[in-house]
């Protein structure tokens, strides 16, 4: 059985869903915070699942449920994720993300259970010194958020060298798209990313887009970023839980295309997918966006075999036809 935490939320679900299909048993613990317990349920139809409402600070709890359960390895989704808030509200981000993972990490050992695949993040990189980032590149996080995965890259590292905990950090860049049949979606309260808010733009009383800076150092002068797909990201996390389940050794992989695209080309494909011509409006920069953000997927390729095969236009696709249900 698989432990999923955060499997109520958008990349949680997306795997969930994928080791069902599998014939996976799968436990998702979750403190719908942000997650949705429509997902569980719309999830249960898919295999065996067993959820546990319950939040990673109540150890007592989270160390019952993986005892009383036979877990054979930890996917951890389990966290907050919006950049700004962060800024606003580090404790949050600190506590649950940081002592969140840390107990379930002691909860893990306890129960002889050394295997985790953690989600984590670009924002571990910082403001990028060269671009497309390989895993060599410095990790000097510019916002708590990025911190607190930094933070936990480092406690795994700790944790492997003394305990024998075993684990493969993955670095996400930007995640996009719904499950191909639209079983599953994006579904943020509030949405602040780029492609659901073009899309939300286009329906009856929806508000008009707003693009945040058309003066970086780009050739359009809107950021550049790596887009994704959450079907592909979701093999990425199958292929390292193989690899843990192999005897593979703690390590860590960029997840991307290698490809970047600028908001405005984002924005243009929104309006091709859809066949609407979408309100914007060109608003400043918003804090903390650097100009470029694209990976180096080469070290995943070649240690994982794992090989993202959707284009933007599929997650556009996936996305549109999920924002319209
Ligand atoms: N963005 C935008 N309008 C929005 C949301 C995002 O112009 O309503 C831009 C944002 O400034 C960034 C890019 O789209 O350059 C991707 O932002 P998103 O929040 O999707 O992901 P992030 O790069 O912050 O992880």
């Amino acid at each position: 059985m698989i432990l999923v935490t955060g499997g109520a939320g958008y990349i949680g679900s997306h795997l969930v869903l994928a080791l069902l299909e599998q014939g996976e048993k799968v436990l998702v613990y979750d403190n719908l915070s942000t997650g949705h317990i429509e997902t569980i349920e719309n999830l249960k139809q898919y295999g065996d699942l067993v959820f546990y409402q319950g939040d990673l600070n109540n150890y007592t709890y989270l160390n019952d449920v993986l005892s009383q359960n036979k877990i054979d390895a930890v996917v951890h989704f389990a966290a907050f994720s919006q950049v700004g808030e962060s800024v606003v509200n580090p404790s949050k981000y600190y506590e649950n993300n940081v002592v969140g993972t840390i107990n379930l990490l002691k909860a893990m050992l306890n129960n002889n259970i050394k295997k985790i695949v953690f989600s984590s993040t670009a924002a571990t990189y910082g403001e990028p010194v060269y671009t497309p980032i390989d895993e060599k590149h410095i990790q000097n996080p510019i916002n708590p958020y990025g911190q607190t995965k930094l933070m936990i890259e480092h406690i795994m590292d700790d944790y492997n060298r003394a305990y024998g905990l075993k684990s493969v950090r993955l670095r996400y860049f930007n995640v996009a798209g719904a499950d191909s049949k639209s079983r599953i979606g994006e579904w943020h309260e509030p949405e602040t990313h780029l492609i659901p808010n073009i899309l939300k733009s286009t329906f009856a009383g929806g508000k008009t887009f707003q693009m945040f800076g058309d003066d970086y150092e780009t050739k359009d002068g809107t950021c550049v970023r790596d887009y994704i797909n959450v079907e592909d990201l979701a093999n990425a996390h199958i292929l390292a839980l193989n690899y843990l389940k192999n005897g593979g050794e703690t390590n860590y992989f960029n997840l991307g295309t290698n490809e970047g695209n600028t908001v405005k080309e984002v924005f243009s494909m929104c309006e091709k997918v859809t066949g609407k011509k979408i309100p914007v409006e060109i608003k400043p920069r918003r804090a903390g966006d650097p100009a470029i953000l694209v990976a180096d997927n080469t070290k995943a390729k070649e240690v994982l075999g794992w090989m993202p095969n959707k284009t933007l236009e599929d997650s556009i696709r996936s996305a549109y036809k999920w924002e319209n249900l």
